[in-house]
């Protein structure tokens, strides 16, 4: 694969970085994924909107409007060839001797991305639904800055895997926050689709936006608030969203069915009308 790394394509086995790296010492560091179908990329501007915004309440110092996005990952994609996958991209603070104090103003940011080749839109667990188990939410307090800081996210995958179950959803105390790395989201009996209101607690997902979006759209009722464990598995239906799984259903939270045990009708049909919203893009 071809990567870009502090303003160059290099082949992926050359990029390296430095090991005084702050992404490396302290997770020092924001990202994005994006998603990419038919060669072109799902929801941009909303993703890089979201990159600022993260830089900001870091205060890592790094222009995005500096260096040229949209032609690094156009480049990205032709010389991968990647017709559907994903899109990583990677601002540390830069490389300076290890302090918890931050590098002096002017430490350049490391900068980078690559791409995944993987098929999202035909992707078997769509069929089947997620089983999740639930989670308490260990992480620290300023979940809305996407940072590499991932490994409570990590574990809970792990501790899911262990129970032979797909996901996590985290909470604290019986309310639910979002999954290890996907927004959650409920329909009630009533048709009401229900997701967590936004704040500290939960990142703020650019496929939970553009999905709310599009269900007030079709005439779906929103509501963004807290809802909890006993809620969610009473639900008509539950599902995740993300940049790679999109709106994937959830048919099980800690061994209890949702509805019927199968992916929910409302849920494939938001799923069907998001995959056609991100295909109409480009
Ligand atoms: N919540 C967490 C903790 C995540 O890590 C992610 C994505 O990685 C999401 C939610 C979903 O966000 P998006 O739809 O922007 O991918």
């Amino acid at each position: 694969r071809t990567v870009y790394l502090n303003g160059q394509f290099v082949a992926e086995d050359a990029a390296q970085v430095s090991i005084f790296d702050r992404g490396l010492l302290f997770a020092d560091a924001v990202y994005e994924v994006c998603s990419v179908i038919d060669g072109r990329i799902i929801d941009y501007a909303a993703h890089m909107m979201r990159l600022e915004r993260s830089l900001a309440e870091m205060t890592i110092d790094y222009d995005c409007s500096a260096a040229d996005w949209p032609g690094i990952l156009a480049t990205l994609i032709e010389r991968n060839g990647l017709t559907e996958g994903t899109i990583y991209m990677q601002i540390s603070r830069g490389a300076a001797d290890r302090d918890f104090l931050f590098p002096a103003p002017g430490t350049p940011a490391t900068v980078f991305a690559f791409t995944q080749a993987r098929s999202l839109v035909a992707n078997p667990m769509a069929e089947r639904g997620m089983r999740i188990i639930t989670r308490p939410d260990r992480r620290w307090g300023r979940r809305d800055i996407k940072t590499v800081q991932l490994l409570y996210a990590s574990m809970m995958k792990m501790e899911a895997r262990a129970a032979g179950v797909d996901d996590v959803w985290l909470v604290e105390g019986d309310v639910i926050t979002e999954g290890s790395s996907q927004n959650a989201c409920i329909i009630t009996p009533q048709g009401h689709l229900v997701t967590r209101d936004l704040g500290h607690h939960i990142l703020p997902g650019v496929t939970r936006l553009s999905l709310i979006d599009i269900a007030r759209e079709s005439g779906i009722t929103v509501e963004e608030r807290p809802f909890t464990i006993a809620e969610a598995q009473g639900a008509a239906e539950a599902f995740v969203t993300s940049a790679s799984m999109f709106v994937m259903p959830v048919v099980e939270i800690d061994g209890l069915s949702v509805g019927d045990g199968r992916p929910g009708v409302e849920t494939m049909a938001l799923r069907k009308a998001y995959i056609d919203h991100a295909r109409a893009q480009g």
